[in-house]
């Protein structure tokens, strides 16, 4: 029998470092857990731009889960808040507008840099006694007993710890290991993500443009150092041929295509640093859990960026994990029970499958260019638009404010 030392004993092993991972490494550390994260990317990279261009929708709920990590103080000088949500159909004008006096005069989210939010999580992640990270790395295999799961790294060290949490993002090595297969199909499309410069400010206005490809967003960001504004970009478009590809465009024909794709409002817009590509598809694991094992965000539940809520579903996953493992503490029981393993399960998988549902048929209706369902789509904007609580509804959900909320984020609403 292997003879472990304490540091090599834990309460809670994370596999996967990324945005979910770290952020619940963090939060469960600042709870008093000792924690073991392990991620396979080298930190130093994961924290440059090259990295992952992506910007992220911050939700209300998703917030205090920043908060809870001890990072949100961090990242306030980068994010910036979305105060009206403008929703168009292809070329036609603004169909529906989001503002924030209809929500008690609360913006919608915050608009924050992906390797932004990577460099709070590393820098806290440093800070912190009860957590300990370990990446570059990779876990090699698992061992699942009556009282411990272990995790066996390849550099041959062994962890050991009540529950594994996989957080290892879409292709999970620990989803593969705990045997869960997966639903899903590609949508056939790929986003183009990108940041601009334009001349005139965005007002805080996102837009989100449904065309016959599929959405183009734009997506506030704070002014850059030259204190110039800017914007993200999310193009999607059909996976086609790389030559047609508006990722292969020269410089010069794709801030044409920017500019006719821009409302006027903006001004000259101008592309600020390199595009970056991501196949989308839906990919949901048929269960979440295994004997002393469960899965996060995406390792468990990739959705199409429609409504930009992947990474806020993943953070609802973290804070019922975390209510749930800080019940157990104060009751005294096992951190990787089955009862708590079930009761994660079940409060996670159906408000996963609603949201997946929602961005799947959004991605289909409004890529449609059928007549009817033109027609379909148009009146169905107008329905919302006109009753009040259909409007709330949406607007709650933007916010992560709706359904029922993990303890964590009680007073996200
Ligand atoms: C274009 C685009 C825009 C989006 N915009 C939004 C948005 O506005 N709002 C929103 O909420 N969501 C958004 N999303 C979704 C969001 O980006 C994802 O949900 C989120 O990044 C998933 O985080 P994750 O930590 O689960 O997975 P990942 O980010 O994939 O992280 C997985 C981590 O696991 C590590 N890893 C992998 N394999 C191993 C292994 N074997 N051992 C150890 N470590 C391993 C990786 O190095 C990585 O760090 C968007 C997605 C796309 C594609």
């Amino acid at each position: 029998m292997a003879v472990f030392e304490k540091r090599d004993i834990f309460d809670i092993i994370i596999v996967g470092g990324g945005l979910a991972g770290l952020s619940l490494a963090n939060l469960l550390a600042a709870q008093n857990f000792s924690t073991a994260c392990v991620d396979i990317s080298d930190p130093k990279l994961a924290m440059t731009t090259g990295f992952d261009g992506r910007t992220t929708a911050i939700s209300w709920a998703s917030r205090k889960v920043l908060d809870a990590a001890n990072i949100w103080n961090d990242l306030i000088p980068h994010a910036n808040p979305i105060d009206e949500i403008q929703i168009m159909d292809g070329d036609s004008p603004t169909l529906l507008t989001f503002d924030k006096e209809e929500v008690d005069n609360r913006n919608f989210g915050w608009i924050i840099e992906n390797h932004l939010i990577r460099k709070a999580l590393y820098t806290q992640a440093r800070k912190t006694e009860n957590l300990t990270l370990f990446a570059p790395e990779s876990v090699q295999d698992f061992s699942i007993g009556k009282q411990h799961a272990k995790a066996i790294l390849k550099n041959g060290r062994v962890l050991q710890a009540p529950l594994i949490i996989g957080a290892d993002g879409r292709n999970s090595f620990t989803r593969e290991w705990m045997g869960i297969s997966t639903r899903g199909w590609s949508y056939k499309q790929q986003a183009i993500v990108c940041n601009v410069v334009h001349e005139n400010p965005h007002n805080n206005i996102a837009i989100e443009n449904f065309r016959e490809q599929g959405p183009f967003a734009v997506l506030p960001m704070t002014n850059d150092e030259q204190g110039r504004n800017r914007s993200s970009v999310v193009w999607t478009e059909h996976a086609v041929n790389k030559n047609s590809s508006a990722l292969n465009y020269d410089d010069t024909v794709f801030n044409a295509a920017l500019n006719a794709r821009f409302p006027d409002f903006y001004g000259e817009v101008e592309l600020t640093g390199q595009r970056f590509s991501f196949p989308l598809g839906l990919k949901h694991a048929h269960n979440y859990i295994a004997p002393r094992m469960a899965l996060v965000a995406e390792a468990a539940h990739a959705m199409h960026p429609i409504a930009g809520q992947g990474l806020n579903m993943g953070f609802r996953d973290i804070a019922k994990l975390a209510d749930l493992l800080i019940a157990a503490r104060e009751d005294g029981v096992d951190l990787g029970s089955n009862a708590l393993l079930h009761s994660y399960q079940s409060a996670r998988r159906m408000d996963n499958m609603g949201m997946m549902a929602a961005t799947d048929g959004l991605n289909k209706l409004f890529g449609s260019r059928l007549p009817g369902i033109g027609m379909a789509r148009l009146l169905g904007v107008r329905a919302v638009s006109g009753f009040a609580p259909a409007k709330q509804f949406f607007m709650k959900q933007a916010m992560g404010a709706a359904g029922v909320l993990p303890q964590l984020l009680k007073d996200a609403s």
